[in-house]
């Protein structure tokens, strides 16, 4: 009987992972041909400083909703989108696409700010990676300044090129850089004082506890302190609560990004908030 039990498990795991792998291959169906059938999209998620309650950025998030599959979150297909190599033209398309937007704002007459971009460990990784950058850029004509780039510290560890000197290279190209997911990874204060970066964004995961764990509570005291110190602007992830934005105001935490303020739109409901404000 125990072996019934047991061949019958093992063919319940069998088909679950068959069902995995052709999600899979569908997925990886979808992204090949997003681009070209307009199934990505993009969304901006306003950043808001905590002083003076305005927009001083948006991320820039990307996004797909299939015909075949419906609305995909990045968390399944990003992993995915990075397995397949199609992770490359999916960020050069919305790297381009952003910083035409932004320049667009920009024209329309709107005070300028920098949107961020998320940029995968496949990216950086890539020989290049920088001559994008620079393309981009002549191109759309941003002024550098205006693009933020969000990189986490785990891919920066396992990054081929030194991860301080890609760092050195992207201040030297003058666009921002911001260290995303703080506190999910490595997060070595000691590696923070060497990195040459512009902003550190503490992970959603980290700032729910911050009202209930103390030590949760102290050590988004003692990050942000030591930011400060090295001239780093702190912005808290996933915001959701009065109680947490009542904390991290309290804390001296300098940006806010959340559900509490907004949470990613549509380009034209973004720019109707920053006209607003
Ligand atoms: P991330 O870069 O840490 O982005 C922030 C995520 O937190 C976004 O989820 C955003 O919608 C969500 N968020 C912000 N505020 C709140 C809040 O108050 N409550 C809750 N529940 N969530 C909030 P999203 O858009 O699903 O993206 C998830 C992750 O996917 C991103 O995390 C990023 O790592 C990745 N991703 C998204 N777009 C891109 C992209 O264009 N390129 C790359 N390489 N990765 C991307
Ligand atoms: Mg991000
Ligand atoms: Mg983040
Ligand atoms: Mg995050």
């Amino acid at each position: 009987k125990s072996k019934d039990t047991g061949k019958n498990k093992f063919t319940i795991f069998d088909s679950k992972m068959e069902e995995e792998l052709n999600r899979n291959t569908l997925i990886v169906e979808v992204l090949r041909n997003a681009i070209d059938n307009k199934e990505v999209y993009i969304q901006y998620q306003p950043l808001i400083e905590l002083e003076t309650t305005t927009v001083i950025g948006y991320e820039a998030l990307m996004r797909i909703r299939s015909e075949r599959l419906g609305s995909i979150t990045p968390e399944e297909f990003i992993p995915i989108a990075e397995e397949s190599g199609l992770i490359i033209e999916l960020s050069s398309w919305l790297l381009k696409e952003v910083c035409n937007f932004n320049k667009e704002l920009i024209d329309m007459g709107i005070p300028p700010r920098p949107v961020s971009v998320n940029i995968s460990s496949i990216q950086i990784n890539r020989p290049g990676f920088i001559s994008l950058l620079r393309e981009v850029l002549e191109e759309t004509g941003l002024p550098p300044q205006y693009l933020e780039l969000e990189i986490t510290e785990s891919s920066l560890v396992s990054s081929i090129m030194d991860a301080t000197e890609l760092l050195n290279t992207l201040q030297e190209l003058g666009v921002k850089v911001s260290l995303d997911d703080f506190g999910t990874g490595y997060s070595s204060l000691n590696y923070l004082t060497k990195m040459p970066i512009n902003t550190l964004k503490i992970d959603k995961s980290f700032i729910d506890n911050i009202c209930y764990s103390e030590k949760d509570s102290q050590i988004a005291k003692s990050i942000i302190q030591l930011a400060h110190s090295l001239n780093i602007k702190v912005v808290a992830e996933g915001v959701e609560y009065e109680n947490q934005l009542a904390l991290l105001k309290e804390q001296k935490c300098d940006i806010i990004q959340g559900f509490i303020y907004s949470g990613p739109l549509h380009a034209p409901a973004l720019i109707d908030m920053i006209r607003k404000a």
